[in-house]
């Protein structure tokens, strides 16, 4: 089969012929029909310090995809042929403390589609079932494949109660956005999205977020007047990885704030502790998607009304996969789907 390889320890990544992969007992194999690239992929893509530390080489690569199920093993319950589906990127141990105790996405063990162990781009991808997805028909392909990242906005925006407060989002990236897209829809009152590209703001405007910051020329503070508020933000949800926008959002937060943190930075940075503590914030680190209440969740806002489709800027067909890096690379892209079949 044809799959985007990570095949030499040095920037890029080739399209290269592998074997399909077996499915054993308790796995499903899926024929891949779109998939989307993340800002993960980028960083495996220029071969950075960090995919450097955990990407093993060679690796079949990617995580966000939607597809259909060929192949099922002798051990698999619930799922049939020619189902459609996206699935878990997280393949979990099963047997840490966490796991047993039916908080999957706290496993210590954690194993990466596309990250440590094979991906999906590929024509096919094997996968656990318990990681596998069932995607309703009103669900296009294309919104399915980008389920991942979505659903690390779900987790992070779901993470406190929304109804009524005051919502800053720092980073107008596709997880940004889509993070201030559902405060809006779950009934936040104001939502203000902060960014240093203008063309991230302009899309986050398109896509019904009213309140934008130019990170490089305002403050969140700086707003709040504009927009009818006195006290500050009850809650802030980080998705950029920027030490300025984090120091700028703890700055903004009202006594009693809830801080839910996606961005990764780059490097350790300090803050204003003393902020955290008089304001007596609540401060929570996301990692993936809960496993798997993020999903239904997920899957019941899009279903009621959440239309992300606007954030897909660029699709294309899997050959031009250089294409779709490049757009990532100079930051024209939000979200690029690449098909399998065109
Ligand atoms: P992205 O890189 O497309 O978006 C980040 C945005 O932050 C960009 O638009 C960038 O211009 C903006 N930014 C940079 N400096 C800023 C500043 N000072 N103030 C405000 N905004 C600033 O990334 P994405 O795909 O939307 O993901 C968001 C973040 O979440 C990234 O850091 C990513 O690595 C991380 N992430 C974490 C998890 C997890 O499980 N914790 C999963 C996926 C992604
Ligand atoms: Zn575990």
């Amino acid at each position: 089969m044809k799959a985007l390889v990570k095949a030499q320890p040095e920037t890029g990544l080739w399209m290269e012929h592998v074997p399909v992969p077996e499915p054993g007992p308790n796995d499903v194999l899926i024929k891949v029909k779109k998939s989307a690239i993340c800002g993960t992929d980028v960083h495996i893509w220029n071969w950075d310090e960090w995919a450097q530390k955990t990407v093993p080489v060679p690796l079949v690569t990617g995580h966000e995809f939607c597809g259909e199920i060929v192949e099922i093993g002798s051990a698999v319950a619930g799922f049939e042929v020619g189902q459609r589906v996206s699935g878990e990127g997280h393949v979990i141990c099963g047997h840490c403390r966490n796991c047993r105790a039916g908080k999957g996405h706290l496993c210590r063990n954690t194993e990466g589609v596309g990250v440590t162990r094979a991906g999906s781009f590929a024509e096919y991808l094997c996968l656990p079932q318990t990681n596998v997805v069932p995607i309703p028909d009103d669900i296009s392909d294309e919104i399915a494949a980008i389920f991942d990242p979505l659903g690390n906005a779900v987790h992070t925006a779901l993470s406190f109660d929304l109804v009524g407060e005051d919502v800053a989002v720092t980073g107008a990236g596709p997880i940004g956005i889509m993070g201030a897209m559902i405060a809006k829809q779950v009934g936040a009152r104001k939502v203000v999205i902060t960014d240093i590209n203008p063309g991230r703001l302009e899309l986050a405007r398109e896509m019904g977020v009213e309140h934008t910051i130019r990170a490089d020329q305002e403050s969140l503070r700086d707003i709040m007047p504009r927009i009818g508020m006195t006290e500050g933000f009850d809650v802030g949800l980080e998705m950029s990885g920027a030490a300025p926008a984090f120091r700028d959002m703890i700055s903004a937060m009202n006594n009693g704030g809830r801080v839910a943190l996606l961005g990764i930075p780059p490097a350790s940075f300090e803050i204003d502790w003393n902020k955290v503590i008089f304001k007596m914030l609540h401060i929570k680190g996301i990692y993936g998607r809960e496993i798997f209440e993020t999903w239904y969740k997920m899957i019941a806002l899009v279903q009621g009304g959440l239309d992300v489709s606007g954030l897909i800027t660029h699709r294309i067909g899997i050959d031009e996969f250089a294409s779709g890096f490049e757009a990532m690379h100079d930051g024209s892209a939000c979200k690029v789907v690449m098909d399998w079949d065109a």
